[in-house]
């Protein structure tokens, strides 16, 4: 079975759980380091001859067009992760209709291909922004990867379909959901997908549940961010120890696992599993 592969293309400075210590006003002063990062998943890939899902954050296509031409002449599927990394939640409709826009037009001139599909910042379509499903769907994305399923303080919702399923809005339009992995534990639902739950765990639990994912017919849709394979990244002061180990541990570990994974299992685009749906 095909699995699905994908990248939040945006830079180690972006990531929601350093706001407390690099707001956004800072973010052009902070050494870039995705394009180095995002070159090394590039070779990584080809290797593996394998074609991933990118998902591009706009401020990065803004400052990075080579880059992101670069992955889509790979032959790399390009998605939209947003313009400014904001929490859909912490939008009006208005203004996500207006990020969108913007987003979409920039990362399809850059990229010079049609985007599809998108994955809000930490997946922040919630049961009180379900409303964006209709606005992307107005706006020509055939499918959506930001509803987890299963819920945390800041994501998330309980009961959602594990795996790629066809949402009907109520603006009479559709698009499909593809869910960031989870697994059902003895009644629990445990989340596997990718990021720090790759990071974290184990590669044998992350290899169990992609098997135990395959037994059940269902693809394995995976993320990952380019920093998480840069140990050589600044290190940021004022940091709570929580927050600390979310972002820095097992850096060194991200690579080698990545290509076990890939080694083990076939990985192919998101767009890929809309096709087989
Ligand atoms: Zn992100």
């Amino acid at each position: 079975m095909r699995h699905a592969f994908s990248i939040d293309l945006e830079d180690w400075f972006h990531v929601l759980n350093l706001t407390s210590v690099i707001p956004q006003s800072s973010w052009e002063e902070r050494e870039s380091r995705v394009d180095g990062n995002v070159r090394r998943l590039l070779e990584i890939l080809a290797d593996h001859n394998t074609h991933a899902t990118f998902f591009v954050l706009g401020w990065v296509a803004e400052k990075n067009p080579e880059l992101i031409r670069a992955v889509a002449d790979a032959g790399h599927e390009i998605a939209s992760h947003g313009m400014m990394h904001q929490l859909v939640y912490t939008m009006t409709p208005d203004e996500f209709r207006e990020e969108m826009i913007e987003s979409k037009q920039l990362i399809e001139d850059v990229a010079g291909v049609q985007v599809k599909g998108y994955r809000a910042s930490n997946f922040s379509i919630t049961r009180g922004s379900l409303w964006a499903l209709e606005i992307l769907a107005e706006l020509g994305f055939t499918y959506d990867t930001s509803i987890f399923p299963f819920e945390r303080r800041r994501y998330g919702i309980a009961g959602t379909p594990p795996r790629p399923h066809l949402r009907r809005l109520s603006n009479g339009q559709e698009i499909i959901e593809i869910p960031p992995s989870v697994v059902d534990v003895a009644g629990r639902v445990m989340p596997v997908a990718g990021g720090g739950y790759f990071r974290l765990l184990p590669y044998s639990v992350t290899r169990w549940a992609i098997e135990k994912i395959e037994q059940e017919g269902r693809p394995f849709c995976f993320y990952l961010h380019p920093w998480e394979i840069d140990p050589e990244q600044p290190r940021v002061r004022g940091l709570d120890p929580v927050s600390k180990f979310l972002h820095y541990q097992n850096l060194k570990r991200s690579e080698p696992r990545l290509l076990r994974m890939l080694n083990d299992f076939e990985f192919g685009t998101y767009q890929e599993v809309t096709e087989v749906l």
